[in-house]
């Protein structure tokens, strides 16, 4: 379940920001969420409430955002989204399940090139804090 270990990961993370900064609770969080990464919210959410427990951390309110992805081409760096390309919905929904599957179907849509990195929409990351 990567949901769990993700929990895990950004409840360690806030545990030690919370440790650094003297403080055993956080009034807001908003965590972003990679349009990439297939998580199931809900076990996401329960995974967050029980690794902040563990970690004796208090978070009064937080929000979960969806971070578009954002493909960068190393040929020519031009850069676009996922919505900028015309895919099959299956092969859309491909890439959401495996994010390594976009470089099987995703070309440069400027210059054609396959060579590009994921710039961002992978993974989860803690966009902002409130204490
Ligand atoms: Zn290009």
């Amino acid at each position: 379940m990567h949901e769990w270990a993700l929990a895990e990961a950004v409840a360690l993370a806030l545990s030690r920001y919370a440790k650094q900064a003297g403080i055993g609770r956080l009034k807001r969080l908003v965590l972003g969420l990679g349009e990439l990464q297939a998580v199931d919210r809900e076990v996401f959410e329960l995974a967050l409430g029980e690794s902040l427990k563990l970690h004796g951390l208090e978070v009064e309110s937080y929000e979960l955002v969806t971070e578009e992805a954002l493909f960068e081409c190393r040929a020519c760096g031009f850069s676009w989204g996922l919505g900028d390309l015309a895919l099959s919905d299956e092969v859309r929904e491909a890439i959401h399940f495996l994010p390594e599957a976009a470089y099987a179907y995703v070309r440069c849509p400027r210059c054609g090139s396959p060579d590009f990195s994921v710039a961002r929409g992978r993974g989860i990351r803690i966009l902002g804090v409130v204490h």
